[in-house]
């Protein structure tokens, strides 16, 4: 039976044929052209929350050039942002990570090059090229311009170099207040590119950081910090979201005035430090985000959906984050499948929840064992059973692949089947059980429903049914026609399961974006977790945390990461077995 890691060889996703897209044409070309000997990628997470769907994509792709290229790519921890930042989400994103199916050639932290910022802004500083300024941040707003109008300098901006290094010394120091001092680029305030009006390079903030402790009062900027470590650690292709195109002049900037390959004194010390390093001259290139309709990837708002209790936590299977997703059974194949599906461009667009859902279908189709659950029992007594009567039948694993095996599954008298498989009046084209009508038991054989039995208030408590001995399965008369095929377990062997049932957590495809004067707050789904009591067949409730099946009929499920125990069984629906959303839609 597939595994986890074996997904990796037989999914539909490795047997897609080699993406092609704009990135991996670059990529070609370049090794065709000998510009550079391995590719080196990097993912660059903020640890300041958990990964989500969106960067699947990111992270597939990354990654995933690197291995199909025989590169490597880096792991890198973008923590220039003390205070927001937390070792527990650290963890989490090499989990994530290693969960997706990717494992990196070095893990990094922007944090372990604050030495050599350091020594690269002390040289843009002696090239004349930056500068301390004492505008505050309201002063620096005004006078950076608009997209219309052009900013005006500093009046600061003309310090001479020497008191430039005096107070950049004493800014590292610590001898100035937070937000009294900016050290900045002296590029052009009136450019057309307002990434280049003279942007920031360091701030003072007297913040501990998770790695660093207390031995940096200032820290630099995303720009300055995001471009050196591609250069530091080789980066020959830095993969990024479109929002950073504006931003690539200033990379290019950055790195070629600092020009990290021709000056190994401002790296020295780093290979020491066990941190391999042979800089070079990275590109940056660009690609759409992943967004997907239904769904919130911003992590600011994930974290708001954990901090104000509309969910039980960041893995909760509501989320789209990946612990959510992972919770909730999605599958690493089926993302990595999503991520191959939608390709790479540089068009932003936003693509349907359900191509997401069909993407885990189709793996989890292929990878999961077939079990009988039921929901909403309805108990059926097979009158002409013997009470007593115990038999074990045996079923099938998966109807498509021989390989998944056989079980045995206990019968008996007393069955419980959905009780939406039986309708006293039935509506028009209903095939399933009716007074008086057939239906084929899934693997026994034909039933016809004899009597209802109610209780006090009218509600329907029992069927009773009579099985036809000549249908029993493998006989010769298992053949004849009957319109329906139900499921059912054995009353008397079935094991409770707490069964939750998740569906989508918006309940408009654009949250974020509706116009209708309401909050993305007020459009979570209130019908995204139901949790109902259901009957398993003893082989399900055996399932090992994270084991996924198709409960026949109903969807495909996950045994609950943390809380199922065989004796205590609790499962997760990861997704109904069809697009329940397309059909209310009326498409
Ligand atoms: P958020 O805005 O939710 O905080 P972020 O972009 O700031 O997300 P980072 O931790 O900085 O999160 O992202 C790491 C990498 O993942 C970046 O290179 C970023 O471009 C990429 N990424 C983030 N979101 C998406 C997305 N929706 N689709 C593709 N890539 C993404
Ligand atoms: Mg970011």
């Amino acid at each position: 039976m597939p595994t986890e890691n074996s997904a990796v060889a037989t999914s539909p996703a490795a047997a897609a044929s080699q993406p092609q897209d704009f990135i991996r044409q670059i990529v070609r070309d370049d090794l065709a052209q000998g510009r550079h000997a391995v590719v080196h990628t990097r993912f660059p997470p903020e640890p300041n929350g958990y990964l989500h769907i969106g960067h699947a994509k990111a992270i597939c792709l990354s990654f995933g050039i690197a291995r199909e290229f025989g590169g490597w790519c880096n792991l890198r921890l973008d923590d220039t942002n003390p205070g927001k930042e937390d070792p527990e989400f650290v963890e989490g994103i090499k989990e994530d990570v290693r969960w997706l199916g990717f494992e990196w050639h070095a893990l990094r932290h922007a944090s372990d090059y604050f030495e050599v910022f350091y020594r690269s802004a002390i040289k843009l500083i002696k090239d004349g090229v930056a500068y301390v300024d004492d505008l505050d941040a309201e002063q620096m707003r005004a006078y950076r311009g608009t997209l219309t109008e052009p900013g005006r300098n500093s009046p600061f901006r003309e310090r001479t170099v020497a008191e430039n290094l005096d107070l950049f010394v004493r800014m590292r120091a610590g001898e100035f207040a937070d937000g009294s001092k900016t050290l900045r680029a002296r590029i052009d305030m009136a450019s057309g590119n307002i990434n280049l009006r003279d942007p920031a390079i360091y701030r003072i903030r007297k913040v501990t950081h998770q790695n660093t402790g207390d031995a940096w009062p200032i820290y630099p900027m995303y720009d300055y910090a995001h471009c050196l470590s591609d250069a530091l650690e080789g980066i020959t292709h830095s993969l990024c979201t479109l929002e950073f195109e504006d931003h690539r002049p200033l990379y290019d900037w950055f790195v070629d005035k600092v020009d990290l390959p021709g000056h190994p004194q401002l790296w020295q010390g780093l290979v020491e430090a066990g941190l391999h390093t042979e800089p070079a001259k990275p590109r940056q290139i660009e690609f759409s985000r992943l967004n997907l309709s239904y769904c919130i990837t911003s992590k600011r708002k994930l974290a708001q959906l954990v901090s104000e209790g509309h969910v039980d936590g960041w893995d909760d299977p509501r989320m789209n984050t990946l612990r959510g997703l992972r919770r909730r059974g999605f599958t690493p194949a089926g993302l990595r499948l999503l991520v191959d599906r939608v390709g790479v461009s540089k068009q932003n667009s936003v693509i349907d929840y359900a191509v997401l859902e069909g993407c885990i279908r189709e793996d989890l189709d292929a990878t999961s064992a077939r079990r009988m659950a039921v929901l909403d029992p309805l108990k059926l007594v097979l009158t002409n059973v013997p009470h007593g009567h115990e038999e074990m039948l045996s079923f099938p694993n998966h109807p498509k692949d021989e390989s998944f095996g056989t079980r045995e599954l206990p019968f008996s008298r007393e069955v419980w089947i959905e009780r939406e498989d039986f309708a006293e009046v039935p509506p028009k084209g209903f095939h399933r059980l009716k007074p008086d009508g057939e239906v084929r038991l899934r693997g026994v054989g034909i039933i016809r429903c004899e009597r209802m039995i109610k209780d006090g208030e009218g509600k329907l408590v029992e069927l009773h049914c009579t099985l036809d001995p000549d249908s029993r399965h493998g006989l010769p008369g298992a053949d004849r026609k009957v319109k329906s095929t139900i499921h059912w377990v054995s009353a008397g062997h079935a094991v409770a399961a707490e069964v939750r049932l998740y569906d989508r957590q918006f309940d408009v495809p654009a949250p974020d974006g509706e116009e209708d004067g309401k909050s993305w707050l007020e459009h979570i789904n209130p019908g995204a977790k139901r949790v109902v009591q259901g009957w398993l067949e003893p082989a399900a409730a055996q399932a090992q945390p994270e084991q996924r099946f198709q409960f026949e009929r109903l969807g495909y499920f996950v045994a609950d990461r943390f809380d199922h125990r065989p004796d205590a069984p609790v499962f997760n629906r990861t997704v109904t077995l069809r697009d329940i959303w397309a059909r209310q839609a009326g498409q």
